[in-house]
């Protein structure tokens, strides 16, 4: 059963859009954080924005179906001359209305995608689909207050940008300057593990909420029109994945995404679209060789440490930023997986 997200004004559930500080929902505080978490002081280096050594210019926008289009982001970290612009964006165009997803890795990328919409249409912009809490991916949202879109996310959503936001928000102020990142906006409209709709006027995208996998929150969608599968960070093309919820639960999530059986899907990163089935495939192959060689690792009675020198090192040609990401992954790795 799905809560049918209808296309009408959302003035009766204003968004909470308040420049707000939420440094009182502090990670260090949080009642939600696991035992991983406080291993790793909170967070994982992965979702951090690091600051990035290309100052690559963001590339534009490409049309991949009627009515989809989609900004392909730069495999590069966030850095002043991209503005954090290094996921993949974009909107769908309904007849009546237009959906975003997601809005942009800051305020300033955001605008940007706002502007580009208006050069497309002028229908009213009354959703924002945020895939996750990584900053790459939400804080665009705030770029769009004027148009008082519902903002829509995961049902856990609101609680992973109550507990690490600001923290979010003051790092990237750091690299981007803090009138470039804008303020952490919350969802205002969480959808529940039985999943949800929104109909744009004759175009209805499914959305699906899913268990830990990339992050605790990854919500997915499916254009009915079309087919398209936008996986958000549950799909990594070309660019090495980075965990950050839970490996076992990823590798389950993507059959879930196969038994979808979406031909085309827009991944968070890498191309603009790509075929689904190798998609999933690589990605697989990857994570499940990050299980079996981390398993090995803690069978053998290695440290940490010893395990990031070794683990995946197969992979390692096949991915783009996989010296920046790979220790990570197997740092979380261990960590989940040594309590089995
Ligand atoms: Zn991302
Ligand atoms: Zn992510």
């Amino acid at each position: 059963m799905s809560a049918n997200l209808t296309d009408r004004p959302s003035s009766h559930h204003k968004p909470r859009f308040s420049g707000r500080r939420i440094a009182d929902a502090g990670f260090s505080r949080s009642p939600a954080m696991s035992r991983r978490d406080v291993l790793l002081g909170g967070f994982c280096l992965c979702c951090i924005p690091q600051l990035g050594f290309a100052a690559a210019e963001t590339t534009g926008l490409e049309e991949i179906a009627s009515g989809v289009f989609v900004r392909r982001g730069p495999d590069v970290e966030a850095s002043p001359g991209n503005r954090n612009g290094i996921a993949n964006i974009g909107f769908i165009v309904g007849r009546d209305a237009v959906l975003v997803t997601d809005p942009g890795g800051s305020l300033a990328d955001g605008r940007w995608l706002r502007s580009e919409i208006r050069k497309h249409t002028e229908k009213p912009i009354r959703h924002v689909v945020v895939t996750h809490m990584h900053p790459d991916h939400c804080f665009g949202a705030a770029a769009f207050e004027e148009d008082r879109p519902n903002i829509i996310g995961h049902h856990g959503l609101g609680a992973a940008l109550q507990a690490r936001g600001e923290f979010y928000r003051q790092r990237l102020a750091e690299i981007l300057g803090p009138q470039e990142v804008g303020a952490v906006v919350l969802p205002t409209q969480e959808v529940s593990p039985d999943g949800a709709e929104v109909d744009l006027g004759g175009r209805v995208i499914r959305l699906k909420a899913h268990e830990a996998a990339h992050t605790t929150c990854d919500l997915s969608m499916t254009d009915s029109e079309t087919g398209l599968l936008f996986a958000g960070d549950l799909l990594f093309v070309g660019r090495v994945p980075s965990l950050d919820g839970s490996l076992l639960g990823w590798l389950d999530e993507l059959q879930k995404l196969r038994a979808l059986d979406a031909k085309k899907i827009v991944p968070g990163h890498g191309p603009a679209a790509a075929e689904a089935a190798p998609a999933i495939a690589d990605l697989e192959r990857y994570l499940a060789t990050l299980r079996d060689e981390t398993r090995e690792a803690i069978d053998n009675g290695m440290t940490i440490d010893e395990a990031v020198e070794t683990v995946a090192q197969s992979e390692r040609d096949r991915w783009t930023l996989f010296d920046d990401y790979n220790g990570r992954n197997v740092t979380q790795a261990y960590k989940e997986l040594e309590w089995e």
